[in-house]
């Protein structure tokens, strides 16, 4: 729990008046804080995957003479480094999303669209796993915010979707309004999540099983990034779950105005 640090300037200013300056380093210090501590977990997360490959790089060479064995690390080596560029990226996504707590120029973003390009760049995951990915959207949603963004967002939460749930199960992608929200939801038949882990699973770097996350070429981000990219939106995400039942992950978006500002209307077709 970070305490209210306040720093209080006294300066006479004549000699019947003081002024009192009190600013707030309440704040300040708390950036500081999380700044150190991503730094701290970003060195940690990364030698994992670099040490792999420095040993990796080391029986290549011992196993010179065994093609086979040479074959077998060298794959290796292109797992880690693949999973080491993912790794990277999120830490770039994540520490700008860190760092500005509102959205660089904010445009009329199709729901439904984001939503589909989405589930396109994880179509091909899903299905080499088994797993059939269903899309239901309401035609008309619109949020004021970041395209990019926000696919990056519902693309993590369906490909943890694929990657914690079973060969032969169904994951779903809705897309609907509740009064003033937009809601995006991903349900899935995994694993679930146990209730005392369901809140700290959007802490960066935080996994209910660090093997399995490895396994499945997880960085730990994916969640926390969600959640950035919500709050920068002024949203929110939530996530519900039962173990060995499944879990939704639902994404709450302030609806945009039915007039879009001035400035971000979309030129009529003629
Ligand atoms: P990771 O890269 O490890 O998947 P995330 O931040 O995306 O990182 O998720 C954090 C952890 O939350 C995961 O390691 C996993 O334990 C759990 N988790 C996330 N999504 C699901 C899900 N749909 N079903 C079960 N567990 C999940």
């Amino acid at each position: 729990q970070a305490s209210t640090v306040m720093r209080v300037r006294v300066a006479p200013i004549a000699v019947s008046h003081v002024l009192i300056l009190a600013e707030d380093h309440t704040q300040a210090r708390r950036v500081e804080e999380v700044r150190r501590d991503f730094v701290a977990n970003v060195s940690h997360e990364l030698k994992t995957p670099v040490g792999g490959i420095s040993l990796l790089a080391e029986a290549v060479l011992d196993a010179r003479d065994d093609p086979d064995a040479v074959e077998r690390f060298a794959e290796r080596i292109l797992v880690e480094s693949t999973r080491l560029t993912r790794l990277v990226k999120e830490i770039v996504d994540l520490s700008r999303l860190q760092v500005a707590d509102t959205l660089h120029e904010p445009v009329i973003v199709d729901v439904r669209a984001v939503a589909a390009e989405a589930v396109d760049r994880v179509r091909v995951a899903a299905e080499a796993h088994g797993i059939q990915l269903t899309l239901v959207g309401e035609e008309g949603l619109r949020v004021f915010g970041d395209a990019e963004l926000l696919t990056t967002a519902i693309a993590n939460l369906v490909t943890n979707a694929v990657n914690y749930s079973g060969s032969g199960t169904h994951v779903g992608i809705g897309a609907r309004r509740n009064g003033d929200s937009i809601e995006v939801s991903v349900t899935d038949q995994g694993e679930g999540i146990p209730a005392a882990e369901q809140e700290r699973i959007f802490e960066r770097f935080y996994r209910v099983d660090a093997a399995r996350s490895r396994a499945t070429g997880g960085t730990g981000l994916g969640l926390a990034i969600v959640k950035h990219v919500c709050a920068n939106h002024g949203g929110r995400v939530s996530v519900w779950s039962q173990e060995g039942r499944g879990s939704t992950f639902t994404m709450t978006l302030p609806a945009a105005a039915d007039r879009p500002r001035v400035g971000t209307e979309q030129p009529h077709p003629q």
